[in-house]
């Protein structure tokens, strides 16, 4: 066993492409396995955990656990509502996993292609590979942001042949953020017509005002799709819950390859409550990123270069090879994010709670040290 596989065993994982793509792999508890200690820091969740109010919706909708046709909370009412669009802007998903899967399957077939930057949230990739679509992945530029210009020209090297483009913002697993302005340079100089996959996943946890979400390209009747997740911010990833805001026009290419069946009831009532309730979605913001930046501090005083992130994550620049350290981490019962080639030195690191954070400082001086 090798390389990624290695990897994987040691941590008493499953191997496989979920893991491999940083999707939110379902994390089998083998026998004897000491995963409840463990200081889970590798999958960008939310430590928190969900709200008092989203666990007693979801406490209360376990009635129509026997259901196929139970109400829905109101969950599309309240996206809707939210971003101020009516439901047929809208589909709902098993997380934003689905979401871009359906995106795939939907504009690359025929040999479509899809273009994004690498490192990202591969798992669009893998998905495309799935297809027999390629995908045209561009380097970062060497600041760690995604090259817009270079995204443009590929876009129209390739026309045609392209089925979306893809723009995870922030993006996974830097944290940096395409800015508004960027995205619009985007938008007005691709090829008319080209969809673009815009994943605002970490949309939440954003403080710089050069970013905006781009949903108001959306209602400006623009080719955008944009995939927001309940897993981050809302602390709801065991639920899988996640959702596309489009045009009509494209929702209606996506809809048939969204199963009707697909998003559990207990899902749907926690989500709907988690959008009533500003006050903990707004505490669990200012908590992550505080922590965020007096971990980031800690390591910048130890004399390790951190990537600045607007999400609730960051990677951290070791000057050494990554993967000795992400296994030297698990011994210390931390897992910390896999490797992102090409950034072999930098590790990736999700925000926990304070304590949590204290012990991952504690164990980066000592491994650090060796
Ligand atoms: N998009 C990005 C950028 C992610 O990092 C993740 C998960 O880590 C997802 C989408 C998928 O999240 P979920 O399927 O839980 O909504």
């Amino acid at each position: 066993m090798g390389g990624m596989a290695a990897i994987v065993g040691s941590l008493g994982l499953p191997a496989g492409n979920a893991l491999a793509a940083d999707a939110p792999a379902p994390v089998v508890q083998p026998a004897g396995s000491d995963y409840e200690t463990l200081v889970k820091l590798c999958y960008n969740e939310n430590s928190y955990g969900p709200p008092r109010s989203v666990l007693d919706a979801m406490t209360g909708a376990l009635k129509y656990a026997n259901r196929y046709g139970a109400p829905d909370g109101g969950i599309t009412a309240a996206i809707a509502k939210l971003h101020g669009v009516s439901a047929d802007h809208l589909v709902l998903g098993a997380g934003s996993s689905e979401i871009l899967d359906i995106v795939g399957t939907t504009f690359l077939s025929g040999g479509k292609k899809v273009i994004g930057v690498e490192p990202t949230f591969s798992a669009v990739y893998e998905h495309a590979t799935g297809l027999n679509a390629d995908a045209i992945r561009l380097p970062l530029r060497s600041d760690f942001r995604q090259d817009i210009p270079a995204l443009i020209k590929a876009a129209k090297d390739n026309h045609p042949n392209v089925g979306f483009v893809y723009l995870c913002n922030p993006n996974n697993p830097t944290g940096m953020i395409v800015t508004s302005d960027e995205v619009k340079q985007l938008l007005d100089g691709l090829p008319p017509g080209v969809p673009v996959l815009i994943d605002e996943a970490y949309h939440h946890f954003v403080e710089d005002p050069a970013y905006a979400t781009s949903i108001p390209h959306v209602l400006a009747d623009r080719p955008v799709i944009v995939a927001r997740t309940f897993s981050k911010i809302a602390a709801m990833a065991g639920m899988r819950l996640g959702y596309a805001v489009s045009t009509p026009t494209l929702i209606r290419k996506m809809a048939p390859y969204a199963d009707s069946m697909n998003v559990n009831v207990l899902a749907k009532w926690g989500g709907a409550a988690m959008l009533a309730d500003n006050t903990a979605l707004a505490a669990t913001k200012s908590n992550i990123v505080e922590t965020r930046k007096q971990t980031a501090a800690a390591l910048t005083a130890m004399g390790y270069a951190v990537i600045p992130s607007e999400a609730n994550f960051f990677m951290v620049n070791l000057r050494r090879d990554v993967r000795p350290v992400i296994q030297s981490f698990r011994r210390e019962g931390i897992l910390v994010g896999r490797p992102f080639p090409p950034m072999n030195e930098h590790l990736r690191v999700s925000v926990g709670t304070p304590a949590e954070m204290e012990k991952f400082t504690t164990a980066f001086e000592k491994i650090m040290k060796t």
